[in-house]
């Protein structure tokens, strides 16, 4: 169809306008020199400025209101690249471009002011500017709908189908069934011979090992490059073309290897999506909450698993004799499943890292949903750390300030990570009823479960909204039982 081909131009366009962008994110992260940034601010504040004239054109508005009219001469897949181009349209169309302008500007001031604020532990630094962040959103969903429920629409676009009902449903289990758990397992901890976890490891042996880890996962060289950033990171443009970096930390081996495979399972999630949304607006991964369900299934069902380690721990030992030859294996187990009350979430451990996350979804639905004075939120915030995990931070450094988000504007983006990790339970006791998961990974037959999800998740790229992938793998709806049921027999057996 003529008007399809139309389309289809236009959003080729935009792709070329997204991969130069996108390119220059990946080169800021890792190659570029620190003084190139403003000049290049500049100039490629130009292409943004193309790029969001012709996502907005009148041109490209007409094509796409003509084609949900003629959606009876569309094939499936068309449809779902029409709607997808329709949803993100109405995100940005309706919001006047000064508003835009500001904002942008408001939010790249606002990240070095949360910066400073943090380094200098001063909330009060950082809160006009949170204000006025929070200000923007709430007008920005006004232009957008007239829903009353503003913070359901900022999670629906970081995880569509999903809403404060939902989530409620979901952080509530965890409160009642995994909160107790965890205090429980927190009050049988013992001093254990763990010294091997913060001992120093040459990084370069740790880069080597990384890259024995890429061959373990079957990632594929030919359409990806390792490198280093302080935030580990995967980056990509289709499925020929996925990135990904980690750091290595001298004192800290575990960091590397879990954040290694934690990035490997988003890169292979991307490398495995139908070469046929290459192309279209339908590559990359179907959500944030699947992305995440993807990575955390790497890093922990599969990573931090024992059989795992039966599989390559002597590989690790042969690189660190000195270090590890005393460790058993059972130690080392134990090290890379430790539980610990932390105040930082980016520390915490696989057990208590979703009660980090359920204080910043309550805290954000305070914010949206029942207008919390901002005065109140670091105290807010400690007296929940204090509820939740049995420790009250000292500074704001170690609450409130210590994430990057809000400075960002990225609010309802933090509920997919716990989610995530749900998503992953869900899934994972789906493939063991399918298929013999520990055997496969005892020996190193990683493939098996890759192909796995390629067939029942990857491949589909974003084609399919994230509840359905869920619905479609595992023949349920989302369910947090399982999640609780994981942790609860994972760690029963640890602590
Ligand atoms: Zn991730």
């Amino acid at each position: 169809m003529e008007l399809f081909n139309q389309f289809k131009a236009i959003q080729k366009k935009q792709k070329a306008y997204g991969m130069v962008l996108s390119i220059a994110s990946w080169d800021s992260n890792t190659e570029a020199p620190k003084e190139c940034f403003p000049h290049r601010a500049d100039l490629l504040s130009i292409i943004s400025g193309e790029s969001f004239s012709l996502a907005v054109s009148e041109e490209y508005q007409g094509v796409i209101a003509e084609l949900l009219n003629r959606m009876d001469e569309l094939d499936e897949l068309q449809k779902k690249e029409v709607l997808k181009a329709k949803k993100s349209l109405d995100k940005i169309v309706k919001i006047p471009k000064q508003e835009y302008v500001d904002y942008s500007k408001l939010i790249n001031l606002s990240q070095r002011v949360w910066e400073e604020a943090k380094e200098n532990d001063d909330y009060d630094q950082f809160k006009p500017y949170l204000k006025k962040i929070i200000e923007a959103k709430k007008k920005q969903i006004e232009f957008r709908s007239d829903r009353e429920d503003k913070y359901n629409v900022l999670l629906d676009d970081f995880e569509e189908g999903m809403t404060m009902e939902l989530y409620d449903q979901f952080f509530d289990a965890i409160k009642k069934d995994l909160v107790p758990f965890v205090k429980e397992v927190l009050k049988k901890k013992k001093d254990e011979e763990d010294a091997f976890i913060t001992t120093a490891y040459d990084t370069k042996k740790q880069k080597a090992f990384v890259e024995y880890l890429m061959d373990v996962f079957h990632y594929d060289y030919n359409r990806g490059r390792l490198k280093e950033s302080v935030h580990p990171f995967t980056w990509n443009t289709h499925s020929k073309d996925v990135r990904f970096t980690v750091r290595y930390l001298e004192n800290l081996l575990f960091s590397s290897i879990f954040a290694g495979i934690h990035e490997l399972g988003h890169a292979l999630y991307e490398q495995q999506i139908d070469e046929k949304f290459d192309m279209t607006n339908l590559n990359g991964g179907a959500s944030m909450g699947i992305h995440e369900s993807q990575s955390r299934f790497y890093e922990n069902m599969v990573g931090r698993s024992r059989m795992f380690w039966e599989a390559h721990y002597d590989k690790l030992k042969s690189i660190f004799p000195e270090q590890l030859n005393k460790v058993s294996l059972e130690q080392f187990y134990r090290g890379i499943n430790k539980v610990d009350e932390s105040f930082i979430r980016v520390e915490a451990d696989e057990l208590t890292y979703p009660l980090h996350i359920l204080i910043r979804y309550e805290i954000e639905r305070m914010i949206f949903d029942e207008g919390v004075d901002l005065d109140e939120l670091p105290a807010i915030w400690n007296a929940k750390m204090k509820q939740y995990l049995n420790i009250e931070p000292t500074k704001d450094s170690d609450g409130i300030l210590q994430d990057v988000h809000w400075s960002a504007g990225m609010f309802g983006y933090f509920p997919t990570y716990a989610l995530g990790s749900a998503y992953a339970a869900q899934i994972y006791y789906t493939m063991r009823d399918d298929i013999d998961f520990d055997a496969l990974i005892r020996e190193n037959n990683i493939k098996a479960i890759n192909v796995w999800l390629e067939e029942k998740i990857h491949q589909f790229g974003s084609s399919k909204k994230p509840l359905e992938i869920l619905k479609d793998v595992t023949g349920e709806a989302f369910d947090p039982k399982y999640y609780i049921r994981y942790l609860k027999e994972k760690y029963s057996e640890l602590y």
